[in-house]
This record gives structure tokens, sequence and C-alpha cells, in this order.
């Protein structure tokens, strides 16, 4: 336990942005522009609001464990059966259990280099070999850095349990196709299950991009993730779920927490998906917002790399750290890359106008 423990937290602190948010929030107060953690500056909508005020109320009490309202909810929205899906504390919890579950020292796990910071962390944690698969070249012109799914398909082996894909993938912004990913399922045996990670799902508008689900019925193999963290603005309450065959949402069931969701999360993430006003207004608020920042970043000679998501990243071409102090220095929190392997990019969430335009302005 304690090797692994080692392991995981050697990942983890490789990812460590190096910032202290609460020493900044004091330093700066309103004037600290938080574009570090692809937050939704809109927050939740007024019907998330006033379903946890409502939840308040019933705080004293344990939450429903099976979630059954949310799931239900989240199934009629999807289309798919109750007995498919599985909440947790974040898809990031989700991400974690599949690894604890299905993999551990006798396994491998594949995911991308450049891939979301869980992937690494989820294979250290269980146990697990992690097979890196090298990303698509910064020339690439749809995915610079992006997810090569032809060299992820032939890195699968006997001994790999869960290939990790994100789509979009945080932090590169970049996505593929459904056409890729029908390519990779084809390929992937199916006693490997492919965790698509769709946190940035509600952001999408390219043609080519759905969702995996749609492959779902066809591949037992295949799990999807999303989150309210992001579009629905829920990020500190901490909700997410995962959508997968019977067979592994009841293996994930039984091994998670039972209350592994809390009261306020549940009643506010079943209130969100029946907004689609106000999701509406932050998919049309982050697509305008995230061209302005790219342009006006353009225009002082940054480039953004193709973004589905509610961030940019910028790369510079050279060694980002003294930026993301100068930035730091005035109140403007970004994330850098370094842990990552990028460390000549910065990677920008769409914030508030308010924001966005005090980011400009400390630009050297
Ligand atoms: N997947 C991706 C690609 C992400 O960027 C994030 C959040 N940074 C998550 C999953 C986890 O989100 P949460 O645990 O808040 O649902």
């Amino acid at each position: 336990a304690t090797r692994l423990a080692n392991a995981a937290t050697a990942v983890l602190r490789a990812y460590d942005p190096g910032h202290d948010l609460p020493v900044l929030r004091r330093r700066f107060g309103a004037a600290l522009a938080e574009l570090g953690s692809n937050e939704n500056p809109l927050g939740p909508g007024p019907r998330a609001l006033e379903a946890m005020r409502a939840a308040l109320a019933e705080a004293f009490r344990y939450p429903d464990p099976r979630g059954a309202a949310l799931k239900a909810a989240l199934a009629a929205r999807l289309g798919v059966d109750a007995g498919r899906i599985t909440l947790g504390n974040g898809s990031h919890e989700l991400l974690m259990l599949l690894a604890q579950c299905f993999a551990d020292a006798a396994h491998s796990i594949v995911h991308a280099q450049y891939g979301f910071a869980v992937f690494p962390i989820a294979a250290a944690a269980a146990g697990a070999q992690a097979v890196v698969v090298p990303a698509l070249p910064r020339e690439h012109p749809a995915a610079p850095y992006g997810h090569d799914l032809e060299a992820i398909a032939a890195a699968v082996r006997r001994d790999t349990r869960i290939v990790y894909l994100a789509n979009p993938n945080n932090p590169t912004g970049t996505w593929f196709g459904d056409a890729a990913l029908a390519a990779l399922l084809a390929r992937v045996p199916q006693d490997v299950l492919v965790v698509v990670d769709e946190a940035y799902h509600e952001y999408v508008d390219a043609p080519d991009l759905g969702t995996a689900l749609r492959f779902a019925d066809a591949h037992p193999n295949l799990v999807v993730t999303r989150t309210f963290s992001k579009a629905y603005g829920l990020a500190g309450l901490r909700v997410g779920y995962m959508i997968g065959d019977p067979s592994v949402a009841a293996v994930l069931e039984r091994l998670r927490e039972s209350f592994n969701v809390n009261g306020l999360a549940l009643a506010a993430a079943e209130a969100a998906l029946g907004d689609a006003e106000h999701l509406q207004r932050v998919r049309a608020f982050n697509r305008g917002e995230r061209e302005w920042l790219r342009a006006e970043l353009a225009a002082r000679g940054y480039t953004a790399l193709p973004s589905q998501t509610n961030f940019l990243l910028v790369d510079l071409g050279r060694d980002a750290a003294p930026l993301e102090r100068h930035l730091l220095e005035r109140g403007v929190v970004v994330r850098p890359m370094g842990g990552y392997g990028l460390p000549q990019t910065l990677r920008i969430s769409i914030g508030s106008r308010a924001e966005n335009a005090r980011l400009l302005e400390a630009l050297p």
C-alpha cells in the first residue's frame, strides 16, 4: 500500500501547479483572475441554486445512497437504462475507481502523452503499468499534441485492462472525431475497457464530434464519463457520472463509498440537468469569449491551439515559467504545463470578461 501511495504521490506532485490559491485570494481579493482550473465563470444556473437552497434544510439527513432521482433524470436525458449509470464524487472519483476495480500490478493501462493528469495517477494508484502513447506532433493541423488513436489502439497489449481517452482532452483542448473512435473500438479487444472522458462534452460544437455514447450498444467495453463541474458550473459540489455496461456499473456500485455524492450535489445536478436555458447561455458565452480571447491573444503575438473546451492552450515556443510568474505577480492565475511535459505552454481558462481583460492587460 505504501509503495502504491508513493507512486501515486510522485505522479500527483508532478502536476502540482505550484501556486497557493488561498494565499493569492487573500493578497488580491476580488481582483484575482482565476483562470487556472477550467471553472465556469457564470456558475450554477438559477434552478440549481434554488434546488441547493431547498436541499440545505435536508442537510442533516444522509443523502439517497443510490442517487436514484439523478440517475433517472440522466437515464431519461441520455436514453439509456439507469442500471448503466454510476454517480461519482466528481468524474475524478470514477476515473480512479475504474482503475482500482479493473486493474492491478499484473496489468497495464494505456493513455496518451499529454492526456488528462488523472489517467497516470489512476494507473499509479492501482499499481498498474502506464503505457504512454506519444501524442500527435505540434504541427498536426487538426489536433496538435492530440491523441493518436491509431497508435493508442496499436499499444494495447495482452495485459492491458483499460484505455483512457479524453475527448476533448485537457490540457490540449484537442478532440478526435467519431470515425476515429469507431476505428479504435473495432480494434481493441472486448475485454479491455475503453474509457472516454467527456468532461467538456457540453461545450463541443465541432460537427465531426458527437459522443462516444452512440457506440455503447455495439461495444459493451465502452465507458463514458461526464461531469457537472464544467458547463453546469458545479465544480465545488463534486458530482460526475459514468455510463457503461450494466456489469461494469454493478462493480463500481459495489465498491464505491455508499454516500459518495452528497445531498446538495444530487439536488443541484438534477435541477441543472433540467435547466436547458442556462446551459445554452453558458455554451454561447464560452464560445464567444473563447474566440474573442483567441483573437486578442493572437493580436499580441500569442498562439492558442484549437479548442472545443472552456480553455485555451497557449504555445509560447519558449519556456513558459517566466510568463506564468509574471502573471501571478499581477493577480492572474493560469496553469503551467511543465508537469504534463509541455513546459512551453500555458493553459488559460475562459473566465468572465473582466478576468479575461485583466489577463490581456497583464501580458508583457
Ligand atoms: N476529465 C477532464 C478531462 C478534466 O479536465 C477534469 C477536470 N479538470 C475532470 C475529468 C474531472 O472533473 P471532476 O472530477 O470535477 O468531474
